[in-house]
């Protein structure tokens, strides 16, 4: 992982000093596929703002962009990214010698069934930059998937091609988008799998280790690199299986993370979670970089498909028929609803949905209150309390 994730970043480094060589911007679940078929190397300013959160240097960052008119109730991701560019500073530094500063963009693309908050975000970069930016629209609070849904969608995605072949200087295959899609396919099932092998009791990882398992599914997704990653782990979770090697000791209650990671905690958690002997063995976070839809023979309506199904553009209901699969599948005892302050797109607890979970499947539920980059908007006394109350609650329930 330390040689994948550094050779990513490298490559992004030097690409910055060789004219001939471009750099798209890309949100986390916008088009990479597509990106990738025009020779782009491709950067996300998320995985970006995760490194600061995890390295606790976002919360210090986040009043740099408050000063300049960004809200401290907005995505911390953005505040933090922003604040760091702001202030010359970069974890990319600190993880990896000779990198100085983040990878400057000849376009930025993103695609909003995530949220709002990374159009702004990837606009205040083309300003700085001076440089194009694109987005794909996508409707919010989706039901059914419906065709006229994805042929917007997938017409949107043609669309990209002219405008992004002029700036890459390269003619866009179809056969190239063709055979990232699949691979980008072959590792999104790899990563089902892997996050599936948690469905075993003891389960072999947490969702604290998928968090970090997760970045070459982000970055790397429509790579060979990838694939061959997620083998390698997938074996490596198969042999702990086979050992019965759970994550965590005497694995007694198994939970389900919903809503944003706190990345400035996630060691903290991991080790604390450990010490209740209690695996929080899935997410819906961890999840969302799973697309069965991908299809490399249909490539843009499977694109389409694929990144509108997303659970954080979907309806409540929708919703709620995937969280309760997923409770079934990985046996789950609890489920914990993580309000975070600055991303209410990631925080589900706020219309009821607890509740209603609870009263359909009697799984208990627990809302924190936290935050994934601003470490102001958490206590850690009261985060311990209310999780040792509602392990408690768990054992009096059995
Ligand atoms: S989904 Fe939330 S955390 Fe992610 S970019 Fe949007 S506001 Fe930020």
């Amino acid at each position: 992982m330390k040689q994948l994730m550094a050779d990513y970043y490298y490559n992004l480094d030097t690409a910055s000093e060789n004219e001939k060589q471009k750099v798209a911007w890309c949100s986390s679940v916008g088009p990479a596929e597509i990106l990738r078929s025009l020779g782009f190397l491709v950067y996300f300013p998320e995985n970006h703002g995760a490194m600061l959160g995890a390295s606790r240097m976002a919360t210090d960052l986040i009043p740099y962009a408050n000063a300049i008119g960004y809200s401290p109730e907005i995505c911390s991701y953005l505040t933090s990214d922003i604040g760091a560019y702001l202030q010359h500073i970069t974890p990319l530094s600190h993880a990896y010698e000779g990198i100085s500063t983040i990878p400057k963009p000849d376009v930025l693309v993103f695609n909003t069934n995530q949220c709002r908050d990374v159009q702004d975000w990837f606009s205040w970069y083309a300003h700085e930059f001076k440089v194009p930016l694109f987005g794909i629209y996508t409707h919010r609070g989706i039901n059914k998937i419906t065709h006229i849904l994805v042929d917007s969608i997938a017409n949107q995605l043609k669309g990209l091609i002219e405008p992004l072949e002029k700036i890459s200087g390269t003619t866009f295959e179809l056969n190239a988008l063709k055979r990232i899609v699949s691979l980008s396919r072959e590792c999104s099932d790899l990563w089902k799998k892997v996050l599936n092998t948690a469905a075993n009791i003891p389960s072999p990882l947490t969702f604290f280790d998928g968090t970090i398992q997760m970045a070459p599914a982000v970055v790397l997704r429509g790579t060979q690199q990838a694939v061959d990653y997620y083998k390698m782990l997938l074996n490596e979770l198969k042999q702990r299986i086979e050992y019965h090697e759970g994550a965590v000791d005497n694995e007694n209650y198994r939970l389900y993370w919903d809503g944003m990671p706190i990345w400035g905690r996630l060691r903290d958690h991991s080790e604390f979670f450990t010490q209740l002997n209690t695996c929080v063995a899935a997410s819906t976070y961890c999840n969302s970089w799973i697309f069965t839809s991908f299809d490399p023979t249909d490539p843009f309506r499977s694109m389409a498909q694929a990144y509108t199904e997303l659970f954080i553009v979907r309806s409540d209901i929708a919703k709620e028929i995937y969280l309760k699969d997923l409770m079934e599948f990985f046996k789950i005892d609890g489920i914990l609803f993580h309000d975070a302050k600055t991303c209410a797109h990631n925080s589900n607890n706020r219309y009821g949905m607890p509740q209603r979970i609870e009263e359909e499947t009697g799984i208990p539920t627990l809302v924190i209150n936290g935050d994934l980059n601003d470490l102001r908007c958490l206590s850690d006394e009261q985060f311990k309390t209310n999780i040792e109350a509602f392990i408690e609650q768990l054992e009096n329930i059995r």
